[in-house]
């Protein structure tokens, strides 16, 4: 099972995932995997795997990189590096690559944007409403760069278009777009979800992801089940698959909790 944070397991105003708790302590004992994947920073996303007991893979930075623990499958998968105690798996340039053209773009859209690294953890509390020791972890990126828009829809396009052209990917999330590498979380998902295969190469690995926003579409997309969950903000993303798709009734952690629910009724042999 593959789950977004903010807005999907993490409440969209306080982050908190206390509803969706007992739905998550059930997959464990049902030995189902819940790996987080979020825009979130490596920093962040241990912070709330630890919250949640959460011993399993994860996926941080939109994708941009899959951490496995070491050890948590019985061979270190091809192309993994080990860092920190993970077999980490990268798919993107470094944080430093973006920030460059961020700053060379602030001469032609002053005052339009604001970005983490400019910001600072004062600035980034103020846009997100974190506490200092969070905005310090959400500021630790490694391989992409959240910008906060303030401009007009019309500017906001050709800046997304100054960005592409330099190579960068832009994906909007619930609050900021993500400027990153070519990524994304269905690459990781997909990835992932091969390593899991191959413990069990005679029984097909059956999945679910779970989002709520524009940056959880490929990840939805390439998953057996997606499940969306409504945000208190915007509309569904729009999917291009019609077959195996749930929306929740209710927004955040309460619809995570639902739709979960509903996926493990209808799937009582899933791993
Ligand atoms: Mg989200």
């Amino acid at each position: 099972m593959f789950s977004d944070l903010d807005g999907s397991l993490l409440d969209h105003y306080s982050y908190s995932f206390d509803a969706a708790l007992p739905a998550v302590n059930a997959l464990e004992e049902l030995d189902i995997p819940l790996i987080l994947v979020s825009s979130k920073t490596r920093a962040e996303i241990l912070a709330v795997r630890e919250q949640l007991a959460n011993r399993h893979p994860f996926i941080v930075e939109n994708g941009a990189a899959v951490f496995v623990p070491q050890r948590y499958f019985p061979v270190q998968p091809a192309a993994t590096v080990l860092r920190d105690g993970y077999w980490v798996w990268e798919t993107a340039p470094s944080r430093s690559r973006w920030l460059e053209l961020l700053a060379a773009l602030a001469v032609e859209f002053p005052s339009s944007f604001e970005y983490f690294h400019r910001a600072g953890v004062n600035g980034i509390m103020q846009m997100t409403g974190l506490s200092a020791v969070q905005a310090t972890r959400a500021n630790s990126r490694e391989y992409s760069e959240p910008v906060k828009w303030f401009g007009g829809p019309q500017e906001e396009l050709r800046f997304i278009e100054h960005l592409r052209e330099s190579g960068a990917s832009v994906v909007k999330g619930g609050r900021f777009l993500s400027v990153s590498g070519d990524c994304d979380k269905g690459r990781a998902l997909r990835w992932l979800r091969d390593c899991y295969q191959a413990l069990t190469p005679d029984r097909p690995v059956d999945d679910i992801a779970i989002g709520d926003s524009a940056n959880d579409c490929r990840m939805l997309e390439a998953a057996r089940t997606a499940l969306l969950i409504r945000s208190p903000v915007h509309d569904f993303p729009p999917l291009a698959r019609v077959d195996g798709v749930m929306r929740s009734q209710l927004p955040g952690p309460q619809g995570w909790a639902e739709g979960v629910s509903k996926w493990a009724q209808l799937n009582p042999l899933s791993t």
